[in-house]
C-alpha cells in the first residue's frame, strides 16, 4: 500500500489501456440506456457537519453519481462520504480514509454498523498488485453451545425474541479490524483517523431521515441507554433535520484513540459490554464475557479470485457465502450465454432466477466458518461443476419442476471436483452498510460492515454509546448442518464486498447490505455494469430479482409485466416487489465514478486535486 511519506514516488497513472467497452461491443451488450431521473442523478446533499469541507469546494463533487481524477468515496452517509474524502485531500490512502469513515459510521449511522459489530475489509494495494481482506466478523463465545437458540422443550426461540438475547452477541470485531487494517496499509495515525468521529459525537451532526426511521421504528427492542441516546433533551426521539449528539460514544472513542483496540478489548469498557451481554443472557455462562472479548482476533483472507468474462472477480471467502455465491451466479450466467440477451429481456430474468435457485441449494448445504467446517470451495467454483449445474437450467423450464427439487433443495456434489479427500462428515449434511474508496493511487477498499439487524440488537451498553451486534442469529437456529454454532465460531454471512479486476487492476468496487438479498443486489450491480455497459448509478438502480432455493421470485419494480408473464409460462412463481439491498459502486477506468444507491440518502464525494480543470465536473 502506498504510505503517506512516499506517496509522491510511487504516484503514477494507471487508469488507462482498459478494454471494457471493446469487451461490450465484441458481446454486442447496449450501452448507454438511462433511466435514471435526472433530478435524482443532479442532486447532492451539502453537507455543513464536517469541517474544511462542503460540496462547493472546486475539489470535491458531490451527488448520487460523481466523477473525478483523484479519489472517489462512495457511502450510504453524506457526512461520512466527506470526512473521507478530506482524509483523501490531505494525502491519506484509500484504508486510511475507510477507517475514518467507519468510526463515522459508528456515529451517524449507527442504526447499521459500528464498533459494536464486525464486517469485512477488502483492500486492494496498487503497489503491490495483490488483494488483502481483513475479516473482522463477530464470534461465539468460547462457552457458546449448538442448542443455545433452543427452549427447554427443543422448540427454536422466537426469531424476535432471539435477536434480543445475551446469545445473539458476537464479540464484536469492528475496532480490531480497523486496527489491524491501519497497521497493514494505513498511513495516518490512529489519532486523525478517529478525530472526525470523536467531533461529531461530541459537537453534534444532523440526523437524517433514515436514522430517524430506524430510531422510530426500533424502539421496541431499545434499552434505557439507546433510548435515552435516541431522544433530545425533552425525551423526544430524534427526528430527521435534528442535531443529534452521542458524548458517550465520544468518550469511548477517545480511549480508543488513545490506546488503540486494547481500550475496546480489555479493561472498562470490555467489563461494561460483557456486563450488558449477560444482562440480556438466558444462560449467562454461556454468553460472550471478558476473556471472550481479550482473545477475539480477526483473520486475513484469501479472497475468491475467480476468472469471469476475461474478467477476475474477486471477494469476500466463508465465513461468508457472498463472495463464492456472487460468482456462483455470475458464472452461471456467463455459461449459458446470458450476455446474448437484453437486459430486459424474460430469457436474462429467467437465468438469474433459475442460477440463484441452483446455487442457493448449496450455499446451504455446504457454507459455514471455514475454521470449522471444510467448505469445498475449489470443488464448488470450479468451472467443470458449475458448468454441471448450469446445465440444470432451461429457457422454457424450471429446476423446481426436477424431480425432488420441491422437497429437498438438491445440493449437487461439489465433493467430486474437490481436489481434497471429502471428510466424511461432509457428505451432504446438512442492517449492515456498505461503502468503497478509491485513492489517487489507485488503491482501493470496499467494506462491508455491520452489527446485523437495523440497531442490532437494540441494546447500547450504558456510559459508552454503542449499539450490541444480534450477529449470532446468522448461525443456524437449530443444532444441525455446517452453520449451527459452535465455541468461537463465526457465523454463516452474505456479505459480499467484491472488485472486479482487468489485467490485475480493479475495474469495479461493489457491494450492499441487505441480509441475503446482499448477493442479489451486489450480483446484479456487477452484471449490469461490466456486461451491460451501465453507468454506475444506472447499474445499481436498473430492476433485479431475487430467489433462493425456496419459490417464489421476489423482484424489484420495472421488471417488466411481460417478462412476469413469459418467465411464468416457463415455471417460475413471481412474489413481491420489494427493494434489494443499497448498493455502491465506484467504476475505475480514465476517471473514477461513484455512485450510491437513491433507495437511502448516500452520496458519492469525488476528489480532483486541480479542483476539476482537467474534466467536466460530476453529472
Ligand atoms: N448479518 C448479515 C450478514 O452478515 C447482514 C445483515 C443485513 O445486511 O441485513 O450477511
Amino acid at each position: 500500500m502506498v504510505r503517506n511519506e512516499d506517496k509522491k514516488s510511487s504516484e503514477r497513472s494507471y487508469r488507462s489501456g482498459l478494454n471494457r467497452r471493446a469487451f461490450l461491443a465484441l458481446t454486442g451488450a447496449a450501452t448507454g440506456f438511462g433511466i435514471v431521473p435526472s433530478s435524482v442523478a443532479a442532486d447532492y446533499q451539502a453537507v455543513t457537519d464536517v469541517p474544511g469541507f462542503s460540496c462547493e469546494k472546486p475539489q470535491f463533487t458531490c451527488g448520487r453519481e460523481v466523477r473525478a481524477a483523484d479519489g472517489m468515496v462512495s457511502s450510504v452517509d453524506p457526512i461520512a462520504s466527506a470526512v473521507a474524502a478530506t482524509i483523501l485531500r490531505e494525502g491519506g490512502n484509500a484504508v486510511d480514509a475507510a477507517i475514518a469513515l467507519q468510526y463515522v459510521l459508528t456515529v451517524t449511522q449507527p442504526h447499521g454498523s459500528g464498533i459494536g459489530g464486525g464486517g469485512f475489509m477488502v483492500i486492494y494495494d496498487a503497489e503491490t498488485g495483490t488483494v488483502d481482506i481483513v475479516n473482522s466478523r463477530e464470534r461465539a463465545s468460547r462457552n457458546a453451545e449448538a442448542v443455545q437458540f433452543l427452549d427447554e422443550d427443543g422448540s427454536v426461540i422466537p426469531f424476535i425474541q432471539r435477536i434480543q438475547l445475551g446469545e445473539a452477541m458476537g464479540v464484536p470485531g469492528t475496532v480490531r479490524g480497523l486496527e489491524t487494517a491501519r497497521e497493514l496499509s494505513g498511513s495516518r495515525p490512529r489519532q486523525r483517523l478517529i478525530e472526525p468521529a470523536i467531533k461529531l459525537a461530541r459537537r453534534g451532526f444532523t440526523v437524517d431521515a433514515f436514522l430517524a426511521s430506524q430510531i422510530a421504528a426500533h424502539t421496541g427492542k431499545f434499552n434505557e441507554a439507546a433510548l435515552e441516546t435516541f431522544t433530545d433533551d425533552d425525551g423526544t426521539l430524534f427526528e430527521a433535520g435534528d442535531t443529534m449528539t452521542n458524548p458517550d460514544l465520544a468518550d469511548t472513542l477517545q480511549l480508543i484513540r488513545r490506546d488503540g483496540a486494547e481500550a475496546f478489548y480489555e479493561g472498562p469498557i470490555a467489563a461494561d459490554l460483557a456486563a450488558t451481554i449477560r444482562e440480556y443472557a438466558r444462560q449467562p455462562e454461556r454468553v460472550v464475557d471478558e476473556e471472550d472479548l481479550a482473545v477475539y482476533d480477526v483473520t486475513l483472507d484469501e479472497p475468491v479470485r475467480e476468472n469471469w468474462y476475461g474478467y477476475e472477480l474477486v471477494s469476500q471467502p466463508p465465513p461468508s457465502s457472498g463472495g463464492a455465491i456472487v460468482y456462483y451466479i455470475l458464472k452461471l450466467f456467463e455459461l449459458l450465454g446470458g450476455e446474448e440477451y437484453g437486459i430486459r429481456s424474460p430469457e436474462k430474468y429467467h437465468i438469474l432466477a433459475e442460477a440463484q435457485s441452483v446455487a442457493w441449494a448449496d450455499r446451504n448445504a455446504y457454507f459455514g466458518d471455514p475454521e470449522f467446517v471444510d467448505v469445498p470451495l475449489e470443488g464448488l467454483l470450479s468451472e467443470a461443476y458449475l458448468t454441471e449445474r448450469a446445465d440444470l437450467i432451461e429457457i422454457g423450464s424450471t429446476v423446481y419442476d426436477l424431480p425432488g427439487w420441491a422437497t429437498s433443495s438438491q445440493p449437487g456434489n461439489p465433493w467430486d471436483f474437490q481436489p481434497m479427500d471429502a471428510p466424511a462428515s461432509a457428505e451432504l449434511s446438512g442492517a449492515t452498510t456498505h461503502f468503497s474508496v478509491v485513492d489517487r493511487w489507485g488503491n482501493a477498499v470496499s467494506y462491508t460492515s455491520t452489527i446485523e439487524q437495523f440497531m442490532g440488537s437494540g441494546k447500547m451498553v450504558p456510559g459508552r454509546g454503542f449499539l450490541i451486534n444480534n450477529q449470532l442469529t446468522d448461525f443456524s437456529a437449530t443444532p444441525v448442518g455446517p452453520n449451527r454454532v459452535e465455541p468461537r465460531k463465526r457465523p454463516l454471512s452474505s456479505m459480499s464486498p467484491s472488485m472486479v479486476l482487468a489485467d490485475g487492476r480493479p475495474i469495479l468496487t461493489a457491494g450492499s447490505p441487505g441480509g441475503i438479498r446482499i448477493i442479489t443486489a451486489t450480483a446484479h450491480a456487477i452484471l449490469h455494469s461490466v456486461v451491460y455497459g451501465r453507468d454506475p448509478l444506472d447499474a445499481i438502480v436498473e430492476p433485479s430479482v431475487f430467489t433462493n432455493h425456496l419459490r417464489p421470485v421476489h423482484y424489484e419494480a420495472g421488471v417488466p409485466d411481460d417478462v412476469r408473464a413469459q418467465t411464468a409460462e416457463w415455471g417460475l412463481v413471481w412474489g413481491n416487489v420489494e427493494t434489494h439491498g443499497n448498493v455502491q459502486v465506484i467504476e475505475i477506468g480514465d476517471e473514477l465514478i461513484g455512485a450510491a444507491d437513491p433507495t437511502r440518502d448516500g452520496q458519492a464525494v469525488g476528489f480532483d486535486r486541480t479542483g476539476g480543470r482537467r474534466r467536466g465536473r460530476g453529472r
